[in-house]
This record gives C-alpha cells, structure tokens and sequence, in this order.
C-alpha cells in the first residue's frame, strides 16, 4: 500500500487524525513506540477496572466530543465513564469572588465532558482496528527525517523507511519530528506541577466542575461519574513534591480543606501523580510536506483544560484542508497553509489566556488581587459576556 500520509505519534490526536483521513479514503502509516500488547490491555475497558478510573482524565469541551463522533471514535467510548459538567465555579482567593458557569443558563445541555485517557484510547484504538486503510506502525518509532529535492521521508528504528506525500508530527511536547525539521520552538517553563489524584466525595457533585485560584496555585475538582472527582492542582514544584509524598489519608484531609469541604470529607482513591508544566509554541505548525499538531505544536497550561481539545481541533482542521483540496494536493503549500491559518487565532488565543490567568492569579504585586477577584465578581455579573466565554469555550 502506498503511504500518502504518515502520522508520528499514535496518542489521542494522532490516533483520531488517522480516523478522520481513512475516512476520507486516505491512505496512513501511523507510527508509535507502544506495542500491541500495550493497547490489549487498554482493550479491556479502558484499561481500568469497574469502580476505578484513571488519574489521566480530560475535560472536552462540545466541539471535541463532535469531532470524535463525527469520525466514528466516540461511539466506541464507554459513556458509563463519562460525566458531564453542568455548572463550573470559579473562586478567587477570597471567598466572596465566584464566577459560575451554568449550562442550562446558556442553552446548553452540558459545558463539558469528562472523559480518562484510557477510555479515549480505546474509543480510538476500535476506530482504527476498523480501518483498513490505515497501516498502524506499533512497537516502533520515528529515528530520522529528511527532506530532499521536495520529497520527505522517515526512517524507523527498524530500519523501515516511509516516503508519503506528507508527515504529520503527533508526538507529543518533545517532538524529535519538530526537531529533525528545525523547526524552533518558544517556551516558558511555569516552575510548577499539576498534581492528579481522584478522590471519593461525601457528598453528591451534581456534575460541578470547582476551580480555586488560591495563593499556592489553582485547584480544580472535575466531577467523575458517580460520587468521585478528579483533582487536578497546579502548584510550584516544592507543594507538588509534598502533596505526592502525603499518605492517602493526610492528602485526603489537605485537599478536603483546599476546597473548603465543598464535597464533604473527601477519601483519596488513587496514587498522586505530577506532571511538569510550561507554555511552548513552534515558530511554524508547518514546514515542507509537513504539520504539527496536538502538543508537538503546541502545550498550554492546563488551568483552562484546553490542551487536548486544541490538538483535536487541529487534526479536524488538517483532515479538512486536506479533504477540501483534494488527493492530488495532500502535502502541498495551499494545503499547509490553509491549515496554518485556520489555527492561528485560536491557538495563540488560547495561549495569551492560560498564560494570562496563570500570572495574573500567580502574582501578589500590590493592587492584583483586589484586580483579580474584582474582575471574577464583575465577569459574575455581566450575563452576556458570560455567554461569550461559554460559547468561545464550547467552540
Ligand atoms: C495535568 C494535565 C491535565 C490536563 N487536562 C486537560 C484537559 O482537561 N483537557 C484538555 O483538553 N487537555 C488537558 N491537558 C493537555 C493534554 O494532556 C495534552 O494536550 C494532550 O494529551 C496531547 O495529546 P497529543 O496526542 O498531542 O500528545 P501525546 O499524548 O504526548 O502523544 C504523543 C504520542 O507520540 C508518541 N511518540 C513520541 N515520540 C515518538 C517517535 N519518535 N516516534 C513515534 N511516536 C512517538 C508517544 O508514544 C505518544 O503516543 C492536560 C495536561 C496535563 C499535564
């Protein structure tokens, strides 16, 4: 089979990229490091068992949740694990400064979905396994890139070399494709972590999705099917290495008074897990028969939950420039840069607003605090840019 498109990287944006392009009868290699052993396991629901769930979890916002079903992912996702959010509220650091989001309010039947890692995964892993038109490269992994006299080709550390019409850089915040092109990146390491755990409620979240900006960092609960949430805390690196280091029990009572007991007591019901966090864009989401997409193009602080939800965009847009001009053009100029442009505004949007909250509410300068929580009680009271947010938000 003759390969057009060739997709390094087989996570959640890869993967339903590939979906999209099979669909619109292209032909793809789709590359990635994990074996087929690996993706059995997480062929069993998900990978968790009943009554347990990931501390990788993802707020998709509507628009995602479009995309996979319009390519056929989200009707292998097993909707008994997913919860959807009805209501978000935000608190400022002090306590009368909230801003509420409220679906039902705006139309809406949900402001977002939650979703684990290992539930997407496996949607997308079916999707796949349904496709014949795409060749999944597992167990493998992308060593070299070269581009010469107009055609780009890949070589595997087996030795396998791929010439397609184009190259799709999926993997991840440290692309070796981004590098093997040259293309430069801009980063702001955030000197924090994002602490996850999940936790058992006392009481019943009624699909709420609660954010503290408090002084040691922003706090989030996303609510979990049944009577669970996951935690996600973005701290500097000495809090998150404390709060990893807690017993289940000491985390449990810390996170419980973090957030004012709004959930009653709460039990923790997974290990802590950090991930290091900081801004990075790539100077150019395309080069010669090539595009970034998902985090290879792209890490935003995950304070908004957006991160994902831009790279499934991004494939949603590459698959539609490339579908819009036709098989002939697949790696062409027009192609790329029709998809540049359709990503330009969001993207860099997204990254003034997560890096603009991050120092706005990380900064004790005289006068921003009062600034910040007085900007949460007005956003609180002006209904229609509410709407706004709510509607940029849902996409
Ligand atoms: C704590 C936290 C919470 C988050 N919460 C949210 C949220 O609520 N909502 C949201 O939208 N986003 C969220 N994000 C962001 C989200 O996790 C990422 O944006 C998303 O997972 C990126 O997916 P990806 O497929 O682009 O990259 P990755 O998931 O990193 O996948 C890259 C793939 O490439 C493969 N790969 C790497 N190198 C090679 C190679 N040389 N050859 C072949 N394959 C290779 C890897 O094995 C991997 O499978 C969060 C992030 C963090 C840290």
């Amino acid at each position: 089979m003759d390969t057009e498109v060739a997709i390094v990287g087989g996570g959640l944006v890869g993967g339903s990229l590939a979906v999209a392009l099979a669909d619109a009868g292209l032909s793809v290699a789709l590359v990635d490091p994990r074996a087929d052993d690996d993706l059995a396991a997480s062929k069993s629901g998900g990978g968790q068992p009943a009554g347990q769930f990931d501390t990788r979890v993802f707020a998709l916002r509507p628009q995602s949740r479009d995309f996979l079903a319009k390519c056929g992912v989200w009707r292998h996702v097993d909707a008994s694990r997913v919860a959807p959010v009805y209501r978000i509220l935000i608190t400022g650091d002090d306590a009368d400064s909230q801003l509420t989001f409220d679906a039902y309010r705006c139309g809406l039947p949900e402001l977002a979905l939650i979703a684990e890692n290992g539930n997407l995964q496996n949607a997308i892993q079916r999707a796949l396994d349904e496709r014949t038109l795409v060749r999944q490269v597992r167990g493998r992994t992308c060593v070299a890139a070269t581009w010469e006299s107009g055609v780009v080709t890949i070589s595997l550390d087996d030795g396998e070399a791929i010439a397609p019409q184009l190259v799709v850089a999926a993997d991840g915040a440290n692309s070796r494709i981004r590098e093997f092109a040259g293309i430069a990146n801009r980063q702001t390491d955030y000197d924090q972590c994002a602490v996850v755990a999940n936790f058992s409620t006392g009481v019943a979240h009624d699909g709420t999705a609660y954010q503290w900006f408090r002084a040691d960092g922003v706090l989030a609960l996303l609510p979990l099917p049944g009577e669970r949430v996951s935690m996600v805390w973005s701290t500097d690196q000495a809090h998150a290495r404390e709060l990893v280091s807690l017993d289940p029990g000491e985390l449990a009572v810390r996170v419980s008074g973090a957030s004012n007991t709004v959930l009653g007591e709460l039990t923790t019901a997974s290990q802590a897990v950090a991930f290091p966090l900081r801004m990075m864009g790539a100077a150019s989401i395309v080069g010669p028969r090539l595009a970034l997409v998902g985090d290879a193009a792209h890490n935003v602080h995950p304070l908004a939950g957006q991160g994902l939800n831009l790279g499934l965009a991004d494939a949603q847009s590459l698959a539609a420039a490339i579908v819009q001009r036709g098989p002939d053009a697949i790696g062409s100029r027009a192609v790329l840069a029709k998809y540049r442009r359709s990503r330009a505004e969001e993207t860099a949007a997204m990254q003034f607003t997560t890096d603009g909250l991050y120092r706005l509410f990380g900064s004790s300068l005289p006068g921003i605090p009062w600034l910040r929580n007085a900007g949460l009680r007005l956003t609180e009271h002006l209904t229609p840019l509410k709407r706004l947010l709510v509607k940029r938000a849902a996409g």
